[in-house]
């Protein structure tokens, strides 16, 4: 069941209710968890489930639920499975048979994307990106051309070269917004583009507190991968790889490397 990112206040009643009701509550740190117990003066019985002992423990889990047993899960913020554990727990416990009842509520991802002013009609999460700033850069080229609003989560320390790549895989001009702190006391949120971002970030140096970056689709409807291969098949009946996609990096506004790599894929899927 989802849990507040920062304010206590957003816990939801049926939270409340069914933390109260359960046999058992998972959580990712029992004594973060016992803290939101506390605050609401609810007892219920807390054990730890996460990424180190998960594999361990879910034959138990199972063999309880198994049992009757009514079992909670919960993350030390937000909603459990984003960028938390719990996916393999509720896979298995799903192909088990057993019913899993979703208590929705605050996920930074959502808070973030609402707060932005980018495009929310459609958008793709991608989590916590790679530290290395090679494997960043690649998992930012893969979706330079996806025509939706990112979102990440970052930490602050490699904000500013999280962001240096996402403007060299993405175009510096893309809009982009850091939202920080959602629903604490220091809640912020700086808009500009991913130039403007990187800048800034470079100079002040790595914020405090917990982030997520947003980074909106380029030039809206046109720049989506059916946009960048209509001009590419047009582009290589007359000219070799490098020219088309540069021709059609510089059309679209998309970055060059992006619009290389799919010009190569399209010349060779016409080639063989
Ligand atoms: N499951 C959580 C959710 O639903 O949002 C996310 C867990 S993930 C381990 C933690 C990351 O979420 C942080 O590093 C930060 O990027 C983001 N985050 C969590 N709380 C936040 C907040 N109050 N403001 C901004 N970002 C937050």
């Amino acid at each position: 069941m989802s849990t507040p990112i920062g304010n206590l206040r957003d816990i939801t009643l049926r939270a409340l209710d069914t933390l109260a009701g359960v046999d058992e509550v998972l959580a990712e740190d029992t004594r973060v968890a016992r803290k939101l117990l506390d605050a609401y003066a609810i007892k219920a019985r807390l054990t730890a489930y996460h990424d180190h002992n998960g594999a361990q423990r879910r034959p138990d889990i199972l063999r309880a639920l198994a049992a009757g047993a009514r079992i909670g899960l919960v993350s030390d913020a937000g909603t459990p499975l984003v960028s938390d554990p719990g996916f393999k727990l509720v896979r298995e416990a799903a192909e088990a048979g057993h019913t899993i009842v979703p208590i929705p509520g605050p996920s930074a991802m959502l808070a973030g994307l609402i707060t932005s002013g980018l495009p929310s009609d459609r958008f793709l999460f991608i989590g916590f990106l790679p530290q290395k700033s090679a494997a960043r850069t690649r998992a930012l080229s893969a979706v330079a051309t996806t025509d939706a609003t990112l979102i990440a989560y970052e930490s602050g320390p490699r904000l500013a070269a999280m962001l240096a790549d996402a403007a060299e895989a993405l175009g510096p001009n893309r809009p982009a917004a850091i939202a920080r702190e959602l629903t604490k006391r220091f809640e912020e949120t700086r808009r500009g583009t991913l130039a403007d971002l990187a800048a800034h970030y470079a100079s002040a140096g790595g914020p405090k507190g917990e982030i997520v970056v947003l980074i909106g689709p380029a030039h809206g409807k046109e720049t989506g991968a059916d946009a960048l291969d209509a001009y590419l098949q047009t582009a290589l009946q007359e000219l070799p790889v490098k020219a088309a996609s540069e021709a059609a990096a510089d059309a679209l506004g998309v970055p060059r490397r992006a619009a290389y790599q799919r010009a190569l894929a399209l010349k060779a899927s016409a080639d063989g």
